[in-house]
């Protein structure tokens, strides 16, 4: 059978957490929490179950959260999306961007993406016959060169996609490369594809930078989120997606025949519980605490660092320890050491960065300890 993605091999999240399990390594790979969500919560799931909502949801997911999230969205960013137009609930953000971009994407078209980037981009993309065009973040900050970018624009561009915070290197895009996105595209019709999964973990101070709050880039973006990151429950694949009428028109389109709706139950739950802001606002701050006690833990080790900015992941340098690959080296602290990490050469689009390895600290301060006293023997 001719393949559709020939190049695809297993995930690499798939790989390591199969290693991780057969030799029973403390696992800081996969971005997930190894702590409870919220009891009230999961118990708000529990009596929306009971109270009979187990039938299929509206398609564009049911208003009441359509306008809980449009009010969270104005009251953060300043920015109103109509709940009727402008916004869809989603099984997870994977899903979400799978459907922007097959929404919008054309046979032969161009996509910018920056590397390295999260692994569903690119897949995405071929399958709908899309041309990826990577343009390499510059240093160990991972900065995007825009004047590169600006010379990457070409007439066949449609879609550029941007992800703040970012994963796997925890940089979050400035006020001035907002604003420099913004100025790159002014002019032209290219759109953009914001993934902004982690906009409830920025860190010292920084806030969230959302295409919704800059007028030039929310009239030709859509923007991902997802609860399973704000709330620890990545296992329930919920999110949402924000993007102008014009749009969205086009994303309910595909939406509607993909997934055509999501779980009714969970977002009666989650229209009740966000529209209480404490329960996103405090995250920064959770995630932040975690930072700090994971990289105060490791500063004996011989990895070196600069510390997250947003994310619950941190990249660690270890070119003071070996020159081994990184799947190489990953691999070696799983079977040897007991710790799982992401090695970051598999967001890179084919270009090895043979140094960095990513460990999610969203875990308990047990686990982030346990992780230290390893990390400080290699
Ligand atoms: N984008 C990024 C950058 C992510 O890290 C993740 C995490 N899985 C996703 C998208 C997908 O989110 P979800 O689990 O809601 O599909
Ligand atoms: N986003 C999570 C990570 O980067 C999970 C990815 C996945 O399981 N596909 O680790």
């Amino acid at each position: 059978l001719p393949s559709k993605l020939p190049d695809i091999q297993s995930s690499i999240f798939t790989v390591i957490g199969k290693w991780a399990n057969e030799h029973k390594a403390l696992n800081l790979s996969q971005g997930f929490p190894n702590f409870g969500a919220d009891p009230k919560l999961l118990e708000l799931v529990a009596e929306a179950m009971k109270a009979g909502y187990n039938q299929y949801a509206p398609m564009e997911g049911i208003y009441s959260l359509r306008e809980v999230i449009s009010e969270k969205i104005h009251a953060l960013y300043g920015k109103s999306y109509d709940p009727d137009k402008e916004i869809t609930l989603v099984a997870g953000a994977t899903q979400g961007i799978f459907t922007a971009i097959t929404a919008v994407v054309h046979k032969g078209d161009e996509v910018i993406v920056f590397k390295p980037a999260y692994d569903c981009y690119e897949p995405a993309i071929t399958l709908n016959g899309g041309i990826t065009v990577p343009l390499q973040m510059k240093g160990r900050e991972y900065r995007i060169d825009w004047e590169e970018f600006r010379s990457a624009i070409t007439e066949k561009t449609r879609l550029v996609i941007i992800n703040s915070p970012h994963n796997p290197t925890g940089t979050v895009l400035s006020d001035n490369d907002m604003k420099e996105l913004s100025a790159a595209l002014s002019g032209t019709d290219v759109l953009v594809l914001s993934d902004e999964v982690y906009e409830h973990m920025v860190f010292d101070g920084e806030g969230q930078r959302s295409v919704s709050k800059y007028p030039g880039l929310a009239e030709r973006s859509f923007a991902m989120a997802s609860f399973g990151k704000t709330f620890h429950v990545t296992g329930w694949k919920m999110g949402y997606c924000v993007a102008p009428a014009y749009l969205m028109k086009e994303f309910r389109k595909v939406h509607e025949f993909n997934v055509y709706a999501i779980n009714h139950p969970i977002q009666r739950a989650l229209a009740q519980y966000l529209s209480e802001p404490k329960h996103y606002l405090n995250l920064s701050d959770f995630f932040q605490r975690k930072r700090d006690l994971f990289l105060e833990a490791i500063a004996p080790s011989r990895f070196s660092f600069t510390p997250s900015k947003g994310t619950y992941f941190q990249l660690l340098d270890y070119s003071g320890i070996t020159d081994e690959g990184d799947v190489e080296f990953a691999r070696r602290l799983i079977q040897e050491k007991g710790i799982a990490s992401i090695p970051i050469s598999v967001f890179n689009l084919g270009n090895l960065d043979q140094n960095q390895l990513r460990f999610c600290f969203a875990k308990t301060d047990d686990t982030l300890y346990k992780a230290a006293e390893i990390l400080n023997a290699i």
